[in-house]
């Protein structure tokens, strides 16, 4: 291989400082610049939707991925404010807003997505808002103020984080949702149920399987939103947070003729976050993968994959092996539970329960197990995420489980993965 000594890394944020991280864990010395088109250095987004929007007579929460020395001690260049507008794969050279041209080695995109948006709701209007970045935060938190009434267009992960957060601040809620059910892409039926009695116990009013038939919106913000729903419903609304999924950012990959799958719009890479150009890599939000046991291009929204792809991509980069990607792991809080899924949704899984799906209680506790062929494949917990834990094994290599030994509470969840996996252990 030839001596790489300058890595770009475009975009300034999860992946982006994991990535700039794992380059110096892995003992390369050489030049690495991280440009990124936001005003702040790589924060976390997940507390955005959570304590970061929750601050309201609080002080906002340090989001930092690393300490505010990192940088400068790591000596990695960090340029903030300024876009990477374009890159000449031939000349291996990417010009920036400012006008300056960096050549590179090796390239990392790192530019996560944008919040995907509706015509409807320009991003423009006073009254609307879209929750991908620390500003966005800051300003939907501005108006959530008790006893007044918000809408969250989508009901996915964000979208009932954030109405979570916002009743948790006194603020009334509507929640409309096109899809018959809540979450239901990434859940079973079965969840989806539980959430929306969850949701109807905390106050906030749903609205499943409903077009937004016209919306008024106010010319200036002390004026209310107006929604109207297909069945006739009229929502007033102070303010309306949309939250319908991301949009991938790969015009610059595009652009420079790099493979965009077009299945889900995300950069194509394969399992070592390599592009379709030699020298460039991609990870985190922007890229569609081809996992290994599906051989389907996936494209994934998660804090674990930023991180995950960041690590393979440095050792990649360097042409050194990484350890394979950890088994799907994705975390929410919302409506007072930590909710964590292991393991990606698919349509032919039949699902056990361990625990009770009582939504009324202070705390609710249990598991489901997603099976297919009497294997695991996906599991859902709620505020049972060390049970989660010791149900990994389980799923990472798919070993047999018995049902009804699974959903009997006398059995301590780790005692049941340790007797599963003695007895995939057992010759014959
Ligand atoms: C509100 C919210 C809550 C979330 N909650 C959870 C959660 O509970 N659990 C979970 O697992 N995940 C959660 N996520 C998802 C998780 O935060 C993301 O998966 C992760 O941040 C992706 O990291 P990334 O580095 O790929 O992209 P990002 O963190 O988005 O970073 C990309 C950066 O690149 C910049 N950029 C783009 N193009 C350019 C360019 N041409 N030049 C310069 N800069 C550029 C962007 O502006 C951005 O700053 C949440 C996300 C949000 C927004």
């Amino acid at each position: 291989m030839t001596s790489i000594s300058s890595i770009l890394i475009v975009g300034a944020g999860q992946a982006a400082a994991v990535a700039a991280s794992a380059l110096r864990d892995h003992g390369y010395s050489g030049r690495i610049t991280v440009v990124g088109n936001e005003a702040h250095a790589p924060y976390e987004r997940p507390p955005l939707s959570k304590s970061v929007l929750a601050a309201v007579d609080t002080p906002e929460p340090a989001i930092a991925v690393k300490a505010p020395d990192f940088f400068h001690s790591q000596q990695v260049d960090l340029r903030l404010g300024v876009e990477v507008c374009a890159l000449d794969p031939s000349a291996r050279q990417a010009v920036l807003s400012d006008g300056t041209r960096l050549g590179y080695d090796r390239c990392l995109l790192a530019t996560g997505g944008t919040a995907r948006t509706l015509p409807a709701f320009p991003a423009s209007s006073p009254a609307v808002h879209y929750l991908r970045t620390l500003d966005d935060a800051r300003a939907l938190r501005a108006r959530l103020r008790p006893g007044q009434h918000i809408a969250v267009v989508g009901g996915g992960f964000l979208g009932l984080e954030i109405a979570s957060t916002a009743l948790g601040l006194g603020v009334d809620v509507s929640i409309v949702e096109t899809a018959p059910r809540v979450l239901a892409r990434v859940v079973p039926p079965i969840f989806s149920a539980w959430m929306q009695e969850r949701i109807a116990q905390y106050g906030a009013k749903l609205y499943t399987g409903q077009a937004i038939a016209d919306v008024q919106l106010p010319d200036d913000a002390g004026q209310p939103a107006i929604l109207g729903l297909a069945d006739g419903t009229r929502i007033q609304a102070a303010a309306v947070a949309v939250a319908i999924g991301l949009a991938p950012s790969t015009l610059l990959a595009g652009s420079a003729g790099l493979r965009v799958d077009m299945s889900n719009g995300g950069i194509a890479v394969d399992a070592h976050c390599r592009s379709s150009d030699p020298y460039i890599y991609a990870a985190g939000d922007c890229t569609s993968q081809t996992r290994a046991d599906t051989a389907l291009p996936l494209r994934l929204e998660s804090w674990q994959n930023a991180n995950e792809q960041a690590r393979i991509a440095a050792c990649s980069m360097l042409g050194q092996d990484a350890e394979p990607a950890a088994y799907p792991w994705f975390w929410t809080d919302q409506f007072d539970c930590n909710i964590q899924m292991l393991g990606l949704p698919r349509p032919d899984l039949d699902y056990i329960v361990r625990g009770s799906l009582d939504s009324a209680s202070d705390s609710p506790r249990f598991i489901m197990l997603g099976l297919h062929g009497g294997k695991p494949y996906q599991a859902l917990a709620v505020n049972a995420g060390g049970d989660l834990r010791a149900l990994r094994p389980l799923l990472e290599r798919a070993l047999p489980v018995e049902a009804a030994q699974f959903c009997d509470e006398s059995m301590t969840v780790r005692a049941f993965a340790k007797a599963a996996q003695a007895l995939a252990a057992t010759p014959g």
